[in-house]
C-alpha cells in the first residue's frame, strides 16, 4: 500500500512499525485505538474505580449539554480514524447506562479506515444491562464486547461492585451476549490483594469451560480516589503461577504490536483457550501504547495517568472543519512523550490524575 503523499495534522508522511501510515508520537509510536468513553456515570461503585464515599449522592456528574451528542463522537471519532486509527472501544462509566446506545454504534460501524476497510469495533461494560442490549447492539453492528466480572462468587462480586449487584445478572448479560452472536467475548478481572485473589482459579476454570478470553488486570493508581498501595496490587506473575500451579500455561505470540495483554495458552488446551494479563504496574508497557482517549466531555488525553486533556469539543462547537480538528489532533499526537507506567514510582504517587471512569478506561 502507498503512503499517501500528505497526512491531516502535518504535511510529513510518517510510516509506523506496522508499516502502515500514521501520526508518530515523540517516541515513534502510532495513533492506532481510540477509546470512547460516552458517559461519566456509573450505576456501580466499585471501590477500586468509584468508591461510593466519594461518588455518592451529592456527586456532580457533567451536565447534559456538556456531553459529546453521537453527532460529535462520529465526527471526531471520522477524524481520528483519518489520523491512522483502526480500532475504537466504546466505554465510560458504564456506557450501556446512556440512552440509545446502539444509535452511536450504528453509526462508528459505518465508518472505514482510508484503505476502506472497517474499523474494529468494541464495547467495555459492566454487563449488568447486557440481557436487554446485546442484541440491539450486534444488530447495529458491535462485533464483540468486553465485559468487566471481578468475581463468580456472589458476595465477593456484590462487594466488589459496591452497589450490591448480583452476579447471576452479569452472568446472564453474557449469555445474552452470546446468544447475540458477540464474538469473542473478552472477561476483564481487576485482582486486588486481600478481595478477589480467591476468585482468580474459579473464573479461569469457568472461562476455560465456556470458551471465554480471561483478560486479568493489575489494581493501577488511576486517578486519586482509590487509595491505591503498591501493596494491594496482584502482580500478573503471581496470577499465572496460581493457574498454571492447576492448568499448565505456555506464553503464546502478542496479536499485535501495541496488544496491552500478556497471552498464555493452556498447554494441554486448544488455541482458542487463552488468558492474558494485563501487567501495567509490574511490567509497563509505554513503550507499545498506541492508545488516545477521548472522554465524554470532548476532551483528548493522550495517557491513562494524563492530568491535562485536550479540548475537542470548543473548537468542534465553535464550527471548525475537519482538516482543523485533525491538525489539532495530529499536532497533540505529534508532542506526545508520556511514559507514566514506565516512570511510575513513589514519588508520582502525590500527582494530580483523572478519574478512570471520568476519561473512559
Ligand atoms: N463500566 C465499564 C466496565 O465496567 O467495564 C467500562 C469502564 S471501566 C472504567 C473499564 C475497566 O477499567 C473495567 O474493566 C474496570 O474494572 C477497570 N478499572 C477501573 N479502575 C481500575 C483500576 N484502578 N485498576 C485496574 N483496572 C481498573
Amino acid at each position: 500500500m502507498d503512503a499517501p503523499a500528505t497526512l491531516p495534522g502535518g504535511p510529513t508522511p510518517t510510516t509506523a512499525f506496522d508499516g502502515r501510515p500514521g501520526r508518530l508520537d515523540r517516541l515513534g509510536r502510532a495513533i492506532r485505538d481510540l477509546r470512547i468513553s460516552v458517559t461519566d456515570r456509573c450505576n456501580f461503585r466499585c471501590p477500586y474505580c468509584m468508591p461510593k464515599e466519594v461518588f455518592g449522592r451529592d456527586f456532580e456528574f457533567l451536565p447534559h449539554d456538556q456531553v459529546l451528542t453521537y453527532e460529535e463522537i462520529h465526527r471526531l471519532a471520522a477524524v481520528f480514524v483519518g489520523l491512522g486509527v483502526r480500532k475504537l472501544r466504546i466505554t465510560g462509566g458504564e456506557p450501556l447506562v446512556r440512552r440509545n446506545l446502539p444509535d452511536l454504534v450504528a453509526m462508528l460501524a459505518e465508518l472505514r479506515t482510508p484503505d476502506g476497510a472497517p474499523t474494529d469495533l468494541t464495547l467495555t461494560t459492566n454487563g449488568s444491562a447486557l440481557r436487554a442490549l446485546a442484541r440491539p447492539l450486534a444488530d447495529a453492528g458491535l462485533q464483540r464486547i468486553t465485559v468487566s466480572l471481578d468475581s463468580l462468587d456472589d458476595a465477593t462480586f456484590r462487594r466488589m461492585n459496591g452497589v450490591d449487584f448480583p452476579v447471576a445478572r452479569v452472568l446472564d448479560g453474557i449469555a445474552a451476549a452470546r446468544e447475540a452472536g458477540l464474538a469473542p467475548i473478552k472477561i476483564n478481572v481487576v485482582v486486588k490483594r486481600g478481595e478477589n485473589e480467591a476468585s482468580i482459579l474459579p473464573l479461569a476454570r469457568w472461562a476455560r469451560a465456556e470458551g471465554l478470553i480471561l483478560r486479568f488486570i493489575e489494581y493501577m493508581d488511576v486517578g486519586n480516589a482509590n487509595g491505591w498501595r503498591l501493596d494491594d496490587v496482584v502482580p500478573a506473575a503471581e496470577i499465572i503461577e496460581t493457574i498454571g500451579a492447576e492448568m499448565p500455561l505456555q506464553p503464546a505470540e502478542a496479536g499485535y504490536r501495541g496488544e496491552v495483554a500478556e497471552r498464555w495458552r493452556y498447554v494441554d488446551g486448544n488455541d482458542a483457550n487463552e488468558i492474558g494479563v494485563i501487567a501495567s504496574v509490574t511490567r509497563p508497557f509505554c513503550g507499545d501504547c498506541t492508545r488516545a482517549r477521548l472522554s465524554a466531555e470532548g476532551k483528548l488525553y493522550t495517557c491513562l495517568f494524563s492530568a491535562v486533556g485536550h479540548d475537542l469539543r470548543g473548537p468542534l462547537r465553535a464550527g471548525a472543519a475537519d482538516a482543523d480538528l485533525a491538525d489539532l489532533i495530529g499536532t497533540v499526537w505529534a508532542g506526545r512523550d508520556d511514559r507514566y507506567s514506565e516512570l511510575r514510582a513513589a514519588s508520582t504517587n502525590h500527582l494530580p490524575r483523572i478519574e478512570m471512569f471520568a476519561l473512559g478506561g
